[in-house]
């Protein structure tokens, strides 16, 4: 059987349809480069689409009925949103889960460091990186600083035009001979991804130093004094500490109680003279999040209670209070499902077990640049729409889930009469691909799963590339799915 690329089936308004979901996309993927960006994000939209906090309703003891709307968050890194059916609660629900964490630089938590009249941070990557990939692009760095008083300083720089960018250096070609010889591991060490931030000395005037010997009987620990001291062994770091004084009002020991990722810096463009695809940061997996989240919005009446999840973490093993592994996911259906009445411990398991998943995550487009490591019947394909993968997994499907036979009937029954365009795929030839996603930690209480995402050129590189036409096939069938499942 071989399958084809959906364009071929479009029409004019199809078009124009997929134009407009792929700009909206965009959109949210130049603002939203970290899980907490994309979380705040989301419940921004569905407060607009009259979502409500649910402890905030906790608090108010108010019951919860059909058509009702509620999110809720944990560590502002993970959201759950619901939009309750007509149906039960007990008979189940139909829930889309995708992550919001890509792979990036983090700043160490003791980061900052002077060589050689230059300023770096420190980093430990986060996720599957090829380390070599991240050298000599312009980054941004997008997080937070929370001070001991429990002040949280959000930072972007590197995004606006006139804001400056960072970078992590390589070496000139010609004095890379060396380096060249090794394997691709090792051509850039993890350890050596440090972000250039500085190069300029923070320089006293001689009155300046003078009035320091005066001042140098009495203790003085004022920040001036600190970095009058440490100017004179490493200035271009007293210049820095000076700079993130004035601009953020943080000190040195404040990086401890930070999250700083370093990304890839600018916008999410158009691919291609055609303008057919859309390349960006993080599209693993924001790209099944935006369509999924977008999916759940704009549902109306749904009959089976509505679910879409945004996990964090998914990309170091789902791990962690924010991850799908984490209680959060069912702490939040029972205080949803104690709110609306259906309140005994039975009641949760059953209506868990009862519930069906799409696995909304992303999975490597078949590149023909690359062609060996692929099977090309079972290969995921840019254009072909929506990627039902019944199980990921690496040799002989360890560590995936197996979605059943059953369930993948009912899935394609639901995708065919709705015209979603889909089809199957692996990732990877066997023995050569292999990954995890969320769909085994859900399939925990029974229910069905499946992952059903869209395929990604470049996946995992910083700047990743996905078909306008798959971002949109995966919001209809995402939809059809809350509707019909
Ligand atoms: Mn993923
Ligand atoms: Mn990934």
């Amino acid at each position: 059987m071989k399958y084809e690329s959906v364009w071929k089936t479009y029409k004019d308004n199809d078009v124009k349809a997929v134009e407009a979901f792929s700009q909206d996309y965009r959109t949210f993927l130049t603002a939203c480069k970290t899980e907490r960006e994309c979380a705040a994000w989301a419940v921004k939209i569905a407060e607009e689409k009259g979502y409500t906090c649910l402890d905030s309703l906790i608090a108010q003891g108010k019951k919860l009925k059909a058509g009702d709307k509620v999110w809720a968050h944990v560590h502002g890194k993970a959201l759950v949103l619901v939009h309750l059916g007509t149906e039960d609660l007990e008979t189940g629900l139909n829930i889309l889960g995708a992550h919001i964490d890509s792979p990036r630089l983090d700043i160490k938590q003791n980061p900052l460091y002077e060589a050689n009249d230059f300023a770096f941070l420190d980093t430990h990557y986060y996720g599957g990186i090829k380390h070599y990939q991240w050298v000599t692009t312009p980054l941004a760095i997008h997080g937070v600083v929370v001070k001991k008083t429990g002040e949280t300083i959000e930072v972007v720089v590197g995004e606006n035009d006139d804001d400056p960018v960072f970078c992590v250096t390589d070496l000139l070609v010609h004095l890379a001979s060396e380096q060249m010889e090794k394997t691709g591991k090792k051509i850039v060490e993890g350890e050596n991804l440090d972000v250039l931030v500085g190069s300029r000395p923070l320089v006293f005037e001689a009155d300046d130093l003078e009035d320091e010997k005066s001042e140098s009987k009495t203790e003085d620990s004022s920040l001036a004094a600190q970095l009058k001291k440490l100017a004179k062994k490493e200035p271009v770091k007293a210049m820095l500490l000076k700079l993130l004084e004035e601009k953020y009002d943080i000190e040195e020991k404040d990086f401890l109680s930070a999250e700083l990722e370093v990304v890839p810096a600018g916008a999410a463009r158009d691919c291609g003279f055609d303008r057919s695809m859309i390349i960006g940061y993080g599209q693993d997996d924001r790209v099944c999040s935006y369509a999924s989240l977008r999916a759940l919005l704009d549902l109306e009446n749904p009959k089976k209670t509505a679910v879409c999840v945004l996990v964090d973490k998914e990309e170091i093993g789902s791990v962690g209070a924010t991850g799908m592994t984490s209680r959060f996911f069912e702490n939040t259906i029972a205080e949803i499902m104690e709110l609306a009445g259906s309140n005994s411990g039975i009641a949760l398991r059953r209506s868990l077990a009862a519930s069906n998943m799409l696995s909304c995550d992303v999975g490597a487009g078949f590149d023909p640049l690359y062609p060996s490591v692929f099977e090309s019947k079972n290969s995921g394909y840019l254009g072909y729409g929506l990627v039902l993968k019944k199980f990921t997994g690496s040799r002989g499907k360890s560590g995936s889930n197996d979605a059943s036979a059953e369930y993948l009937a009912k899935i394609r029954e639901i995708f065919d009469s709705n015209k979603v365009a889909f089809y199957s795929a692996e990732l990877g030839k066997v023995d050569a691909g292999g990954g995890g996603t969320i769909a085994y930690v859900l399939a925990e209480y029974g229910m069905n799963v499946v992952d059903a995402g869209v395929a990604v050129l470049s996946m995992h590189s910083p700047w990743e590339v996905s078909s306008k036409a798959d971002i949109y096939e995966a919001y209809k069938g995402y939809k059809a799915f809350l509707l019909d499942a």
